[in-house]
């Protein structure tokens, strides 16, 4: 028996389904999890000691590649100075500072532990800032799991969310509107009936939980623009894209200026930071400047911070994010030629460092485009890259990620073994 099936075995005993994430228990595409003990540049090492070429990135963060040597040596020069106060320290206005010039639309940044900490606290400040209740989120759009977040995707036009977790009473749900991804007519009915008592908009501004799907530009612009004349709060939630579809994010590439932003992901290198910050208006609403309650024991790590700070220089680099976009193509482009060849079909798309594979014939649009997907055919080939030594995410409801790290040649030997992969399929 493998010693990845050994460890499943039992982490079971002691974790509920021997994972502290779901998504890592294989559950929608079968089998085993994998149990990593390293990572170097773009390759993982299982506990077998078996390597794969890595597309999941730690869901991300792992922009500049595994255990990149500036990160390592941040990360160490920080830890033996002490691990955490819980008071002040100068690297968080350096990172804070960085963030603020790296994305132009935050004016003042409040750090957290993580991406879901980070739109929870924007909701809640949305909510302070507007007097206001309600908010809406789109279909398929992830936003962490809290409790007015987790509502699930499908509702219609003016009916309000029923929470899609147990445990989240509907209550707590029924102020959350959802609506659909790239669906103009919609957002503007519901603006007409509702705008005046929205808190906020929420959106993944390239989304990447349900694979990856593109806004369209007169979505993004009816948003804008809807949210100005009703007095709701835009909020693009970059904790994926942030840093990584562009240096200033989604937002940077749409042209569109939203009122907060979150962030997480990219902005830890790694280590567990999350972000949100935007209107200074918006933001003086916060405590200790104002009514809005917001706090963390671990808020601004002095380890995490550094690991941060490092990231975001590495990133600043002369074309780093020219170069990514354009290796991501290539893997993009070589896996979609390797699935034409084979006769499977099977559609891709990228923006920056983010890529969606598709099992579908045409680049999906939204949430009910994409759930048309063969998630059978996924499954089959997932597990036929993962014998090829390619780690993919494991649900076809994910986008993936490439790193500087990766090189051509990682990209060739993808391709390569997908040819392989894809022709099991046909
Ligand atoms: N927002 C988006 C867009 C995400 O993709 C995620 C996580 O994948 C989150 C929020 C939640 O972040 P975290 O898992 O760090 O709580």
């Amino acid at each position: 028996m493998s010693r990845n099936h050994t460890l499943f075995e039992r982490a079971r005993h002691s974790i509920p389904g021997g994972v502290n994430s779901p998504v890592r228990a294989f559950g929608s595409v079968g089998g085993t999890p994998i149990f990593f003990q390293r990572g170097q540049g773009a390759s993982l090492w299982d506990a077998d000691n078996t390597q794969y070429i890595d597309y999941v990135g730690s869901w991300g963060p792992a922009i500049v590649g595994h255990a990149h040597p500036e990160v390592i040596a941040a990360v160490q020069a920080a830890a033996v100075n002490g691990l955490s106060f819980g008071a002040p320290t100068e690297a968080e206005i350096l990172i804070a500072e960085e963030i603020i010039k790296l994305v132009p639309s935050i004016e003042s940044v409040r750090l957290v532990s993580s991406g879901t900490e980070a739109t929870m606290s924007a909701i809640r400040l949305a909510r302070g800032f507007t007097g206001r209740d309600k908010i809406v989120k789109f279909e398929g759009c992830y936003h962490g799991h809290s409790d007015s977040l987790l509502v699930k995707a499908g509702s219609g036009l003016l009916t309000f969310g029923t929470p899609s977790s147990g445990g989240v009473p509907a209550d707590f749900t029924r102020h959350t509107l959802v609506l659909e991804y790239n669906n103009v007519e919609q957002l503007t009915q519901t603006f007409a009936e509702l705008g005046d008592q929205l808190a906020c908009v929420i959106l993944e501004p390239f989304a990447g939980n349900m694979n990856l799907i593109r806004p369209s530009a007169e979505f993004v612009a009816a948003l804008r623009e809807l949210c100005t004349r009703h007095g709701a709060v835009l909020i693009y939630d970059e904790v994926m894209t942030g840093f990584r579809v562009a240096l200033g994010g989604a937002q940077e590439l749409h042209g569109i200026r939203p009122d907060l932003t979150t962030l997480g992901k990219v902005v830890g290198g790694g280590m567990p930071i999350g972000a949100f910050g935007g209107r200074a208006d918006i933001m003086a609403c916060i405590a200790p400047l104002g009514s809005v309650y917001q706090a963390g024991t671990l808020s601004g790590n002095p380890v995490a911070v550094a690991a941060g700070l490092t990231t975001l220089k590495l990133i600043q680099a002369e074309g780093f994010h020219a170069r990514l976009g354009e290796r991501t193509r290539q893997l993009v482009d070589g896996l979609a030629a390797a699935a034409r060849e084979a006769g499977v079909t099977c559609s891709t798309d990228s923006v920056g460092g983010m890529f969606g594979l598709y099992f579908t014939a045409e680049v999906p649009r939204s949430y009910a485009e994409v759930m048309q997907s063969d998630r059978e055919l996924f499954n089959r080939f997932f597990h036929a890259m993962l014998a090829e030594g390619v780690y993919l995410a494991p649900s076809a409801f994910e986008a993936g990620f490439v790193s500087a790290a990766h090189t051509e040649a990682d990209i060739d030997a993808t391709v390569a073994a997908a040819r392989r992969a894809f022709a099991k399929l046909a």
